[in-house]
């Protein structure tokens, strides 16, 4: 497979999936737009535990760490359990939106993972 060309944290594949034009900030939303269009035309992607493309533009990124990284580390240890994947796993971006569709999103399983986030009640 050929190099990745994003890397994304793997409890984002839970956040594009619900991402319906809201944010941290106006240009936290405008970015993580451009990224779902991005990303829908499956490109390889590196799935990682750590600060992303689309943490690139967010007022939480302090210098490169998220100011709640122990709370989404834990959402990203998560999803990657739950869909048997380990960090650094390199796949098309569509197939990695499927395995978090099929293992967490269908059987309802989100809000086991980030129900104590604060955009809970936005991601059904
Ligand atoms: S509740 Fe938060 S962490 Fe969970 S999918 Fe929504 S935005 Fe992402
Ligand atoms: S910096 Fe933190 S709050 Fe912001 S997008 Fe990344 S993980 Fe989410």
């Amino acid at each position: 497979m050929k190099e990745a060309q994003y890397r994304i944290r793997a409890h984002h594949g839970m956040c594009l999936a619900f991402f319906k034009g809201k944010g941290y900030s106006n240009e936290f939303s405008i970015h993580m737009g451009d990224m779902k269009e991005k990303l829908e035309k499956n490109p390889i992607v590196s799935i990682i535990g750590n600060t992303d493309i689309i943490c690139k533009a967010c007022p939480n990124n302090e210098r490169g760490t998220c100011i709640t990284a122990e709370k989404v580390a834990e959402y990203d240890r998560q999803v990657l359990l739950r869909c048997n994947l380990s960090e650094g796993d390199v796949m098309h971006y569509l197939d990695f939106a499927k395995l978090v569709n099929d293992n967490i999103l269908l059987p309802e399983k989100r809000e086991e993972i980030c129900g104590d986030c604060c955009w809970n009640e936005l991601c059904h």
